[in-house]
């Protein structure tokens, strides 16, 4: 959840290339591709919202998003399950019901390039295998803390994941001013999709809205990625949102949605593919 400046500007820095074979087939080519392209042609921009950690107060915002016709995706550590703070395994069950994504984020939320190949590939791994046996469909992974390096990349999809997110590499007005604005469809690097946080920024709803309707000016919009933590009431939390604020934005999000100004959806389904096994 900490993150570094540091850390940021190496992300900001990252080029869009893709590395060979880590491209899921689905993605280049599958059965999501018709529906992608057509909202493309529309010039809307795809809004992907997404929930880090696992933290209680989620399932109370997995059920403001649904109550407002929302889907998110919702990162979990899996060996932090039903500790003090964090969601139970019902909890997490009850926000997959409702249509939510469910997506792994390592079993105790390491610094990933700090850690050993073997070590690294038990976070990852076994993290996603608790969670496809607690029955979730988990298609899509976050780093800890944003950080990733080339090593991370490979272990994550060799586990079975068709796309991670970084928490940078999107526009951002205080240090990533050169970025581009949305991630394409389908994301250049499915190992390194980028996202935009919100940390250190005033997460009002005037500021999130404004990473939207920047994407809104872009003639062949593709993706915003929100990144969230907590939604609770710290306003001096760098990392936290406060409830007001965020249902402000996403009551903004659903009538922009129903205007068909923008889409909605989880980020499994922006990058479409199935279930694949843990290897
Ligand atoms: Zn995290």
């Amino acid at each position: 959840m900490r993150l570094t400046v540091k850390r940021l500007l190496p992300a900001c820095l990252l080029t869009a290339a893709s590395i060979a074979g880590l491209q899921h087939p689905a993605a280049a080519a599958g059965s999501a591709a018709p529906a992608l392209a057509k909202q493309r042609a529309a010039g809307v921009p795809t809004v992907v919202l997404t929930f880090d950690d696992g933290t209680a107060d989620h399932l109370a915002v997995a059920r403001m998003l649904s109550r407002r016709g929302l889907k998110g995706t919702f990162y979990v550590n899996s060996g932090r399950l039903g500790k003090r703070g964090y969601l139970s395994v019902a909890a997490l069950r009850a926000i997959a019901k409702e249509g939510h994504e469910i997506g792994g984020h390592t079993l105790h939320h390491p610094h990933l390039p700090e850690m050993f190949d073997a070590a690294q590939q038990t976070e990852i791994c076994d993290d996603r295998r608790a969670l496809l046996k607690m029955g979730f469909a988990v298609r899509s992974f976050a780093y800890p803390f944003g950080a990733l390096d080339e090593s991370g990349k490979r272990i994550t999809m060799g586990c079975g994941y068709n796309s991670a997110r970084d928490i940078n590499g999107l526009y951002r007005p205080d240090s990533c001013q050169a970025c581009p604005v949305t991630e394409t469809i389908p994301p250049a690097d499915l190992a390194a999709v980028r996202a935009t946080s919100q940390t250190r920024l005033p997460r009002t709803a005037r500021t999130l809205r404004e990473f939207v309707t920047r994407a809104q000016q872009e003639s062949d919009p593709g993706v915003v990625t929100f990144v969230f933590h907590e939604i609770k009431n710290a306003p001096r939390d760098q990392y936290a949102t406060v409830p007001k604020e965020f249902a402000a934005f996403i009551d903004w999000v659903a009538q922009q949605r129903k205007a068909k100004k923008i889409v909605v959806r989880t980020l499994g389904d922006v990058v479409g593919g199935s279930v694949s096994p843990v290897p």
